[in-house]
């Protein structure tokens, strides 16, 4: 076959596959608010959802962030969405990694209140996104009752985009939700016997 039969043979193909992908996008709705979720072993289910909000803030969005669990740690991702408080409400629910926390009960209060504020962020008309990180971790430890966060999470405002994430997303959450992807492990420092990072993992 010579350069030009090869050549006209791959426009061809080309101008083949665009219209078999115009006639696939023709059959698609534009966007409406998505329930996603981000779970599984693997590392980047919160820097995925934090990825998000850069998109969204780029484009002149509002953003609510709620992170469940991790009270007392001090984030780069907080201190860097700090320098949009016109764009970003911040709230961190108030008591540090479960295990450092014996009292059940004011886990599950912190818990409850961060769950009112999530449900404040996606009442908000102004907010385009909601992340709530490591929801799945409030509620694998049953702080939270699932069927009442997914009745929350499903009633939302048409177009309210919302993003849980955590290892161990229960079942009836995967149902309600439009987008799931499970984050897969193959390796991780951690085993190796590196802490977690400035920078990298927090
Ligand atoms: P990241 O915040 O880095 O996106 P993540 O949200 O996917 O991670 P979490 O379950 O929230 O993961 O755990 C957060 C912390 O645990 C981070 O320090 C992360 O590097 C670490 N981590 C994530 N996955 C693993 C793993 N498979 N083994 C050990 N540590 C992990
Ligand atoms: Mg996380």
């Amino acid at each position: 076959m010579s350069d030009d039969d090869r050549n006209a043979e791959h426009t061809r193909a080309m101008h083949a596959l665009k219209a078999e992908r115009d006639a696939l996008m023709a059959e698609k709705r534009e966007g409406h608010g998505l329930l996603m979720v981000h779970t599984g072993e693997g590392k980047g289910k919160s820097t995925a959802a934090f990825g998000m909000i850069a998109r969204a803030l780029g484009w002149g969005y509002k953003v609510g962030v709620v992170q469940y669990i991790k009270g007392k740690w001090i984030t780069g991702e907080r201190q860097f969405f700090a320098r949009f408080p016109d764009q970003v409400r911040y709230a961190v629910m108030g008591e540090g990694f479960t295990w450092d926390v014996a009292d059940r009960e004011r886990d599950i209060a912190a818990a409850r209140a961060a769950w009112a504020i999530s449900l404040e962020m996606i009442a908000d008309p102004d907010l385009h996104l909601v992340v709530l990180d490591e929801l799945n971790i409030a509620l694998r430890y049953q702080y939270l009752d699932v069927a009442e966060v997914v009745a929350g999470l499903t009633a939302r405002p048409a177009g309210k985009h919302i993003c849980v994430t955590g290892r161990n997303a229960p079942p009836e959450l995967l149902a309600a939700a439009d987008l799931v992807t499970e984050f897969q492990a193959v390796r991780h420092p951690f085993e190796q016997g590196f802490k977690a990072q400035r920078g990298i993992d927090f």
